[in-house]
């Protein structure tokens, strides 16, 4: 992988006018997947076959799909990776962006995208065939592509039930039993946010009571981090995104994550009843997108079936296109409902829920 030199990266920023300072971006990795160069300033010209992408998400994960497009269409791409700060950093240099498409995870940074002001709405009926109504925004200012679910994952040794709820994970039984990271953190935001939805806001802060009740510890770590403690006798129940099994199961840099995964099962909350809680991964065309007939282009051929099938196999997510099929191992892990509330409606209540995670003090955990 070939990383830019800082030196070359500020000469380009300073080609756009901007005086930015990189490290206020917190940007980790700056790379580009095929031999092409850094996005350049001069691809603020017309469209010329070349799509300009800043993604959150992973090179190994973004790079078959994008080698799938060229092959198909003949348009190139350039990617700029980076763990943090691209939202920012599209903001930042306004008008003469060369970024044309976003990608990211989470509803909640689909959405901040959308407030920054980085967005601009996308009418294709290529994409609103293959993207559920559900799964995007009214106005298409983003769209999903992949689907992950926020489950529990239960200690098979020490958790005799095969079902579970969300509401249940509030019931007394579980009493120091319950490990999950920061309740802040974007996906549990989004999935307090579909508690309100359900329960309403006055159920949904008893409910954080509840399950503040019955952590083991304070909120902290990562979601693997909760199942590690699952697999270490600290606690029976971790809450985490299904592709993390997928991860542990696989993970052979790490093989230790194997033995944690062997250890707990999969439970898809409130299968008999309104589903389990989703969430995106996703994409947005950038407002002042200077390749935006080849972007769009782009975004079409992420939501069609075969990039569906290339992307949700790599990521071990759930495609948002009907009909495709999963890959064997998110198959192993058994059938699950998806809740049908609209993620339109989980980002409205984002700042409800953060707001509640605050006013019930869930990070300072059980005993305070
Ligand atoms: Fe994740």
């Amino acid at each position: 992988m070939f990383l830019f030199p800082a030196a070359l990266i500020k000469r380009k920023l300073q080609a756009c006018s901007y005086s930015i300072a990189l490290a206020t971006f917190g940007i980790v990795s700056l790379s580009s997947l095929t031999n092409s160069n850094f996005i350049s300033s001069e691809a603020h010209a017309a469209d010329t076959g070349v799509v300009n992408i800043y993604s959150y998400r992973q090179p190994y994960l973004v790079k078959p799909l994008l080698e799938e497009f060229t092959k198909q269409t003949g348009i190139q791409t350039k990617v700029i990776f980076a763990k943090k700060g691209l939202i920012e950093r599209i903001a930042a240099e306004g008008k003469l962006s060369p970024a044309d498409v976003l990608l990211t995870v989470d509803i909640g940074r689909l959405s901040a995208a959308v407030e920054k002001g980085i967005s601009q709405p996308v009418k294709s009926s290529v994409i609103e065939g293959n993207v559920p109504a559900k799964y995007r925004s009214a106005k298409g200012d983003w769209f999903g592509l992949t689907v992950r679910s926020r489950v529990v994952y239960a200690s098979k040794g020490r958790v005799g039930q095969d079902a579970i709820t969300y509401e249940e994970l509030a019931d007394p039984k579980w009493r120091g039993k319950i490990c999950m990271r920061s309740g802040q953190h974007v996906y549990n935001v989004a999935m307090i946010a579909s508690m309100i939805a359900h329960n309403g806001a006055e159920k949904t802060k008893t409910w954080l009571k509840g399950l503040k009740a019955n952590l083991a510890r304070k909120p902290s770590g990562n979601d693997r981090a909760q199942i590690k403690a699952v697999f270490a006798g600290q606690c029976d129940l971790a809450i985490g995104n299904t592709y993390y099994m997928g991860k542990m199961q696989t993970n052979e840099k790490k093989p230790e994550q194997k033995k944690w995964a062997a250890s707990v099962k999969l439970l898809f909350p409130n299968t008999k009843t309104r589903g389990a809680h989703v969430n995106l991964s996703g994409m947005v065309l950038a407002k002042h997108s200077p390749n935006k007939s080849a972007a769009v282009k782009l975004m079409e051929f992420l939501s069609s079936e075969k990039a569906q099938q290339i992307y949700s196999e790599v990521n071990l997510e759930y495609p948002v296109k009907e009909g495709v099929a999963w890959s064997d191992l998110v198959k192993s892990w058994g059938e699950f409902k998806a809740d049908d509330l609209a993620l339109e409606k989980i980002a409205e209540l984002r700042k409800a829920a953060s707001l509640l995670v605050d006013e019930t003090d869930l990070n300072n955990g059980p005993s305070s």
